[in-house]
């Protein structure tokens, strides 16, 4: 069943064009990828379905609901949260106060606890360390934290928006099993990657998007193979 539904989405900044007429779905259990240069409206994607930018056409549908013209803490209370690109980690707050920030729309204690203690059970690193500042973390236990804390919200899909940049080889690795594990549990995933061919490599579907349109859609192993995608994305050609 589509979970989430872009249809014709536009968005403009003043007088840029930031998406025109931009349609996805995610459905159920899936990974779906949306790959592009910078400034191809990947961050303006997420922003709009997240309800933190307005859209100016189309609309966004979750779980059924039009949540188009509904506030961000609603579209989160539904299930949306978003890891965002350079992960906003506070780091004059410990890791716990961080991961609780993730929590701050919930009202049963009891169960942003156990949330907590799953999102320690994943990342001990985390546990270990959770009075400690958020500044003694590398970028990659900085990513994993913006994960944890996105994952706070219960989400039933999370978007992530360019999770890989910045971090070692060691890290994408590590980061690119936990998306797959993350998915494996049930949940559905939106990863806007500039890291083409590891996000390929797990999405379900992919849509590649140019100056706010989009230019290609469809399986991962098809957009692998295509020569304009592997010219202008994966350095061949
Ligand atoms: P990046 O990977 O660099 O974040 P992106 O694909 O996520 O790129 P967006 O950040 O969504 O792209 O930007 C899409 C377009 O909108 C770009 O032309 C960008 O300059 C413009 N833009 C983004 N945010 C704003 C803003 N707050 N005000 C004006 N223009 C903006």
């Amino acid at each position: 069943m589509a979970l989430l539904e872009v249809s014709d989405l536009s968005v403009q900044y003043g007088r840029v064009t930031a998406l025109e007429k931009v349609s996805l779905t995610v459905r159920d259990g899936e990974i779906v990828t949306v790959l592009g240069a910078n400034g191809a409206g990947k961050s303006t994607l997420l922003k709009a379905i997240l309800g933190a930018v307005p859209a100016r056409g189309g609309g966004v549908t979750f779980d059924g609901a039009d949540i188009t013209a509904r506030p961000t803490h609603e579209r989160i209370a539904r299930g949306l949260s978003l890891a965002p690109e350079g992960r906003r980690i506070l780091i004059s707050l410990s890791i716990e106060e961080n991961l609780l920030l993730g929590a701050h729309m919930r009202r049963d204690a009891a169960a942003v606890h156990r949330e907590m203690d799953a999102i320690y059970a994943r990342f001990p690193n985390l546990a270990e360390r959770r009075h400690m500042l958020a500044s003694c973390l590398s970028g990659g236990e900085q990513q994993m934290l913006a994960i944890g804390r996105a994952m706070m919200a219960k989400p039933r899909l999370l978007l992530l928006d360019e999770p890989s940049l910045g971090l070692s080889p060691l890290f994408v690795q590590k980061l690119f099993e936990l998306i797959r594990e993350l998915n494996a549990g049930g949940l559905a995933i939106l990863l806007v990657e500039q890291n083409t061919g590891k996000a390929l490599g797990v999405a379900h579907h992919a849509t590649v998007l140019e100056l706010g349109r989009v230019v290609m859609a469809g399986e991962p192993a098809a957009l692998a193979a295509d020569p304009r995608l592997r010219e202008a994305y994966l350095g061949d050609g």
